[in-house]
């Protein structure tokens, strides 16, 4: 089953529809951006796939759960198991060293302290800050400290990242390593939706699904689909 299968899903605010019929699925292994201008309805996408928001209307399936079928802490479990978050904001807490901020990601696992430790630093090895672990925030570059971000969201090994525009608050330079990095967490298994305003980063992934005014007004991988008939 597809990691994300959304079919005639919308989502209204009042009188306002923000996401209107969308129909999306997302194969295991991706990497796509969702690209849109401010109001285009990219937030209110995520917010559904990310499963912290349900629809007004249609089916969501997320890892081959019909999310219809869940109760709000059942949604939640699902979610802690399979979705890792990425924000533009970094969302690091002062003062603390990177490690801790990571390992601080497993605090509910049941994990003993050592071995949250432990995973904590591999996952910041693998986003190339094995030389950062007792770095604050403060001593820390933006792009630094996107990827702590990205570690902690890839701890436990989601299959699904949903990053929302990961490279906003970032330099191009730094920008270009953390989609970098995306690119690598995909060849490693995991599926990564990249949320962004920015058609120069959308332009860079394998699949572009484009949003305007809450519609799906184009999908690379529908598109192509249809050449080859
Ligand atoms: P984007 O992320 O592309 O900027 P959003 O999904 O945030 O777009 O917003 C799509 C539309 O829905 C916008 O018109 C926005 O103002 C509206 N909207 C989003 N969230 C809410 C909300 N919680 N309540 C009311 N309107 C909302
Ligand atoms: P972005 O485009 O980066 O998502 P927004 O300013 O559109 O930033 O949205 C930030 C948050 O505010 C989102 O969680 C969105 O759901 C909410 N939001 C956006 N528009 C409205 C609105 N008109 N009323 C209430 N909440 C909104």
């Amino acid at each position: 089953h597809p990691v994300v299968d959304l079919s005639g899903v919308s989502k209204s605010y009042g009188d306002l529809a923000a996401l209107r019929s969308a129909d999306l699925v997302i194969h295991h292994g991706e990497l796509l951006a969702v690209v849109g201008p401010s109001g285009s309805g990219k937030s209110t996408l995520l917010n559904i796939m990310g499963t912290l928001d349900r629809p007004s209307e249609g089916k969501v399936r997320i890892g081959g759960h019909d999310i219809d079928e869940l109760r709000d802490r059942d949604l939640s479990a699902l979610r802690a198991a399979t979705i890792g978050f990425v924000f533009q904001q970094f969302h690091l807490a002062p003062g603390i060293p990177a490690l801790d901020s990571v390992a601080d990601g497993l605090l509910y696992s049941g994990r003993p302290r050592a071995e949250r430790r432990e995973l904590a630093e591999r996952a910041l090895r693998r986003v190339g800050l094995g030389l950062r672990l007792y770095h604050e925030p403060h001593q820390l570059s933006g792009g630094e400290k996107q990827r702590v971000a990205i570690a902690r969201a890839v701890l436990g090994d989601p299959p699904l990242l949903l990053a929302d525009e990961p490279t906003g608050a970032l330099d191009s330079r730094s920008g270009a390593v953390v989609m970098e990095l995306l690119h690598e967490l995909q060849e490693a298994g995991t599926t990564v939706v990249v949320i962004t305003h920015d058609r120069d980063i959308a332009a860079l992934l394998p699949r572009e699904v484009r949003l305007k005014d809450g519609r799906i007004e184009h999908d690379s991988a529908v598109g192509a689909a249809a050449g080859e008939l």
